[in-house]
């Protein structure tokens, strides 16, 4: 492909954010060119979120995204709470108007995205490393990247920095402030060949730490466990995580977990991190760019998708209609979803994991406040409603 040097929206990271802001800009006719540092399989086989809430599958559905999602993805209406040797069960539905989650992985999210910018020649370039972003107080802010060797200018009207938490369009914004709480705590995950041993996710909490079981498909297992923060997975034998699992997920009576070849493995740290503002003139943040929650409220992907789809309806308006308020509205309307998401993924973290010498006191309240999800609808309903996802707005405008 020709290295492009002018465009509309200059799109920096071809993760979730990047891909789908690109797919939503695309099919209403604004020129968009993603850039990405890694190549396409790599960025294909990223093994990370697997949740996707119903705002994010009514996007991906309505923009003509969802077709394999429709085939492969699994309806989730519930999850189960798992302590003091007992399962309970939280139903989304009957809680939150019928509301759902769908299993979906980010992988598979992110070939759809592909297949379909490629499908229409919308520039997608690979192994393209973003080195900074200039004149974002201009009308016309460039992006210059490395490409085959040579370094390169994109020249455009906005630019999208989708680039993750370790990118480097975070960087440009002048001002920024940030907020940071890092866990004592990490998560050991596993991708196993063998059968979900549940129906839906279980989220347990354990005396030894938490434990969760997730899946990926109906063949495909993901599991986690909590574990020291940097933890060396050379401590970790096959046969150690599995047995640890079997002791955090047991319940009075009796249950199995089954066991198969694992294909993978990795230790994620456990933050929540947002920047403030998400905008400074004509460069706008999206995603893990901009924030990142513990992966415990399971809303990192799901936020990625809910900014992209409030800037594209924002960026359409204006280039439809002259219209600024959107863009000018972006960043607080953005951080007003990130912070319900951060409180609700501080609330699951907190609730779930064993801190290091956990004051036993910290306990009772852990177990106090997963009795009263489990006996209160008014506390499930909470739980639910966050799970599934505050509604999108934007969806209906963008795929008219
Ligand atoms: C191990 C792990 C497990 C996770 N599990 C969950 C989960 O269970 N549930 C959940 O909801 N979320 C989870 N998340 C979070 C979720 O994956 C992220 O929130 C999501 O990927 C955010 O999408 P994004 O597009 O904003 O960023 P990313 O997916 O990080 O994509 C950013 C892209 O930008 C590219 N890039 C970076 N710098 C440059 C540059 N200079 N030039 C060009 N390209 C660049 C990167 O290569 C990358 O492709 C997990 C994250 C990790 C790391």
């Amino acid at each position: 492909m020709a290295t492009p040097h002018r465009t509309q929206v200059a799109i920096i990271g071809a993760g979730p954010a990047g891909l789908l802001l690109g797919h939503l800009l695309q099919r209403r006719g604004i020129d968009t060119v993603v850039l990405e540092s890694r190549g396409r399989a790599y960025v294909e086989r990223r093994q990370r979120a697997g949740i996707l809430e119903q705002g994010t599958v009514d996007v991906l559905r309505a923009s003509g995204a969802g077709e394999r999602l429709d085939r492969r993805g699994l309806r989730h209406d519930g999850i189960e709470l798992r302590f003091d040797g007992e399962g309970h069960r939280i139903d989304f539905p009957s809680l939150t108007g019928g509301r759902s989650v769908t299993v979906y992985a980010q992988t598979e999210v992110v070939k759809d995205l592909i297949a379909l910018r490629l499908e229409t020649g919308a520039p997608l370039v690979f192994e393209a490393e973003a080195l900074d972003v200039t004149g974002i107080d201009t009308d016309a802010p460039q992006v210059r990247y490395r490409h085959g060797g040579r370094e390169h200018v994109l020249t455009c009207d906005v630019v999208a920095a989708c680039d993750g938490f370790h990118g480097i369009g975070r960087r440009a914004l002048p001002n920024a402030r940030t907020f940071e709480r890092v866990y004592p705590y990490s998560w050991l995950g596993i991708l196993a060949d063998v059968a979900p041993s549940c129906d839906e996710l279980i989220y347990a909490h354990h005396p030894n730490g938490f434990a969760l079981h997730s899946m990926r498909t109906p063949e495909i297992s993901r599991l986690y466990l909590q574990v020291p923060p940097d933890e060396d997975l050379a401590n970790w034998s096959d046969a150690r995580i599995w047995d640890e699992l079997a002791t955090r997920f047991a319940i009075d009576g009796g249950w199995k977990l089954d066991t198969g070849p694992i294909t993978d493995r990795g230790v994620t740290p456990m933050r929540s991190f947002v920047t403030e503002p998400m905008r400074h003139g004509r460069l706008f943040l999206a995603g893990d760019a901009a924030h990142i929650v513990p992966p415990t409220g399971a809303k990192g992907l799901n936020l990625a998708a809910a900014d992209v789809t409030l800037l594209a309806s924002a960026l359409l308006r204006w280039y439809r209609d002259g219209d600024e308020t959107g863009l000018d509205g972006y960043s607080a309307d953005a951080l007003n979803r990130v912070w319900r998401a951060e409180q609700f993924s501080y609330f699951m973290t907190s609730m779930l994991h064993v801190a290091p010498e956990q004051d036993p006191f910290e306990l009772k309240l852990q177990l106090a406040q997963l009795h009263y999800t489990a006996r209160s609808e008014a506390a499930a309903a909470s739980l639910a409603e966050n799970y599934v996802g505050l509604p999108l707005p934007g969806v209906a405008e963008l795929t008219a």
